[in-house]
């Protein structure tokens, strides 16, 4: 399937993903022997020329087929330029990747679709993430990118899901009897994601202010996770299976009202940010949200979601806490029993945890202790992600890609909370270098539990 042969068109090609984490990747496949398909790869952008040291660099052979292209998106000759460019390609797989500022997609969508129209080559497109700003534009792009192309042809890209880590959810979830068997209500108390940086807006205001903590992290990535951890298993191993059950997961979350938002997210932002920002906002660079999936399985059971910046630690990780098993030892020698608990760790290790009681060494007359199993996912390190979903990109398997639906699916459970938070300006805020607002230790203290990372 690798053989088969294509060209790749990079819009935003002079950019900052394209030149870090794209261009790498596919010359490291190249040299692999991982694209005998190859014809060429295309890098357009306006200002090519700061490409020439680059060039200069890459592997003699990979550069003979790396073309710099000057291009403007927003400009009717770039596209006939672009045009007698693709005609050299009479019967290749077409692939266009927008790594562009969010803005520009629908432009280019629309202008590079109907410059297609002129093609029969079987053809791609790559979205790269925001997937839209809120839900109106969310489907406004669908409907633009259904214009021009089937469901087939898209891949809208989370690049979460080419994380091995996260990709192991489903693997341990589905592998296991004695995981899977009390996947439920039953047995999980509650479930928490979180995705902390340490880290500011590091020359990204302009970009961040924008666009906030949970438009970020919390509509894709972090729902994402969700959907892996909530999923139902896919009767058969096929990408539209796959994303059915996500799309279940997510229609089944429970919808609440613009009066109850404060009871389902809560947010804050770090002390300094506007002084960094040079002007007044009420962005959030934290974000927290309790969703219910209310279904047979999770009835009850409440998700925790939180991400920010600027916080103590960088660490993303789901922990899965079990409930109090009935006839609990420990609780009947007067001890304080804790939680089994199931971790993934994405970042910064990628490391498979389980926590359990034992008996002490004194005997189990004593207090049980907690003790840990620790797997090293990959003690030789993981494949870059955006190396596994281009390998799906170019064999067409879509399982690691968001469908239409779920892109608007994920919209719909957060655009609530951006309009309840879009009027008020009260945001809270913490302190660089803390876990997040205080705000947020309350929020999910109310439910008597509080935050948990190992
Ligand atoms: P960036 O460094 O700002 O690059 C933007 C690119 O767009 C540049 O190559 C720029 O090229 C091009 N561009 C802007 N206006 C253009 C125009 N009128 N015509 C043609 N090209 C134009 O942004 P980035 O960080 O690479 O991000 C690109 C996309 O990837 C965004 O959607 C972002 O959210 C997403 N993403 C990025 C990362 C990352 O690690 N960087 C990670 C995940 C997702 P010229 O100035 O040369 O025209």
């Amino acid at each position: 399937r690798m053989d088969k042969e294509f060209v790749i068109f990079i819009f935003g090609g002079t950019g900052d993903l394209a030149k870090r984490k794209l261009f790498p990747v596919l010359e490291s496949m190249y040299k692999g022997g991982k694209l005998r398909g190859l014809k060429g790869v295309y890098a357009l952008g306006r200002s090519v020329g700061k490409l020439r040291d680059y060039v200069s660099n890459l592997d003699r052979d990979f550069a003979g087929f790396f073309h710099p292209f000057e291009f403007d998106v927003t400009d009717k000759d770039s596209y006939e330029r672009l045009g007698r460019e693709v005609s050299r390609f009479p019967k290749e797989e077409l692939i266009f990747y927008l790594a562009l500022p969010p803005q520009l997609f629908e432009t280019t969508i629309v202008h590079t679709g109907s410059l297609l129209r002129r093609f029969s080559n079987p053809r791609k497109i790559v979205i790269e993430k925001p997937f839209g700003f809120d839900l109106e534009s969310a489907r406004k792009l669908n409907f633009q990118l259904r214009r021009y192309f089937t469901e087939r042809e898209i891949y809208r890209i989370d690049h979460f899901l080419g994380k091995v880590a996260i990709q192991n959810i489903l693997s341990v979830r589905f592998s296991n009897y004695i995981f899977e068997g009390i996947w439920n209500k039953n047995f999980i108390d509650c479930i928490q994601i979180s995705a902390l940086e340490e880290i500011g807006l590091e020359g990204r205001a302009g970009y961040y202010d924008r666009v906030g903590a949970l438009r970020d992290m919390v509509q894709n990535h972090l729902l994402q996770i969700l959907s892996f951890l909530a999923m139902e298993p896919p009767a058969i191993m096929e990408a539209e299976r796959v994303r059915d059950e996500k799309v279940k997961v997510l229609s089944s979350i429970r919808k609440f009202s613009r009066d109850e938002i404060d009871r389902y997210a809560v947010r804050g932002r770090y002390r300094g940010y506007i002084q960094e920002l040079g002007r007044d906002s009420n962005t959030e660079t934290y974000a927290a949200v309790k969703l219910f999936i209310d279904n047979f399985r999770w009835e009850g059971v409440p998700f925790y979601l939180r991400t920010g910046k600027r916080l103590k630690k960088k660490v993303t990780q789901v922990v899965v806490l079990f409930k109090e098993v009935p006839g609990n030892f420990g609780r009947l020698l007067g001890c304080v029993p804790r939680q089994n608990k199931l971790v993934f760790d994405i970042a910064p290790s990628n490391d498979v945890k389980l926590f359990f009681e034992m008996a002490p060494p004194e005997g189990f007359l004593a207090c049980p202790v907690e003790r840990e199993m620790e797997l090293d996912l990959s003690p030789d390190g993981l494949p870059e992600a955006y190396e596994t979903l281009i390998e799906d990109i170019l064999e067409g398997n879509q399982t690691l890609f968001i469908r239409e639906d779920e892109s608007e699916l994920a919209w719909e459970i957060i655009q609530p909370i951006l309009d309840a938070w879009k009027e008020d300006t009260n945001v809270p805020e913490y302190e660089p270098g803390s876990w997040g607002p205080e705000e947020a230790e309350v929020f999910i203290g109310k439910d008597g539990r509080g935050w948990v990372l190992v």
